[in-house]
């Protein structure tokens, strides 16, 4: 389970771009958090990833039939992120970049390879978004941690693209969130909540 627990973050003093957000969500279900452009899914993914700091606030992961919570300074070793704003080094293959990605995880690396949909020769500067994001999204498919986070997946996908994305999470058994740029309300809220 990962837990947030009264979760306020701000980047300028008072104004709150996340303000009491409580949500739990459970092994091995699939969240989406939806919420318009600017609405702060994106820093929640990275408070959730360690990578931003909270003003206030809990994340905790349980284990399965346990009740010990991990330690936050170990989040890496549960989570995953997948996000169209990290990016790889232009001049490197799509080969080269899998042998640096998973130098520690070398049995990833042909399961990477077979699952690629175009030639791992092609240099990461020469790949149009789209196939920069199908490459990005293998990398949290064939992913070995229990969470995985998928910040705006579809983005840049065209609809084939993105009925691939969706059938290969429902394939998944583990904890899977996704954001999506919805315009729900007037206020620019998120909302999270179980996808089908
Ligand atoms: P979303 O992912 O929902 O589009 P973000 O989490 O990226 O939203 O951003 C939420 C709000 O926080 C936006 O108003 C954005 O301008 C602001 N913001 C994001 N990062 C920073 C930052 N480093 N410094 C100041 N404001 C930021
Ligand atoms: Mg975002």
């Amino acid at each position: 389970m990962l837990k947030i627990t009264s979760l306020f973050k701000s980047y300028i003093s008072g104004k709150y771009i996340l303000k009491d957000i409580n949500f739990e969500f459970t092994f091995p279900k699939k969240y989406v958090i939806e919420g318009p452009n600017g609405s702060g899914k994106s820093t929640l993914i990275g408070i959730i990833g360690g990578y931003l700091n909270k003003d206030s606030g809990t994340i905790e992961i349980t284990q399965k039939q346990q009740n010990n919570i991990i330690d936050t300074t170990c989040i890496n070793n549960y989570i995953d992120i997948v996000s169209p704003y990290i990016d790889y080094p232009e001049e490197l293959n799509l080969k080269e970049i899998v042998e640096l990605l998973y130098i520690n995880e070398k049995e990833l690396i042909p399961i990477l390879l077979t699952k690629l949909q175009f030639d791992a020769k092609l240099k990461y500067k020469n790949l149009s978004s789209g196939m920069k994001q199908k490459f990005k999204i293998l990398t949290g498919l064939i992913s070995n941690k229990p969470i995985v986070i998928f910040d705006e997946p579809c983005i840049f996908l065209d609809n084939t693209g993105e009925k691939w994305f969706f059938e290969e999470i429902n394939k998944l058994n583990k904890l899977i969130i996704f954001t999506e740029s919805k315009k729900l309300h007037e206020d620019k809220k998120i909302t999270i909540k179980k996808y089908i």
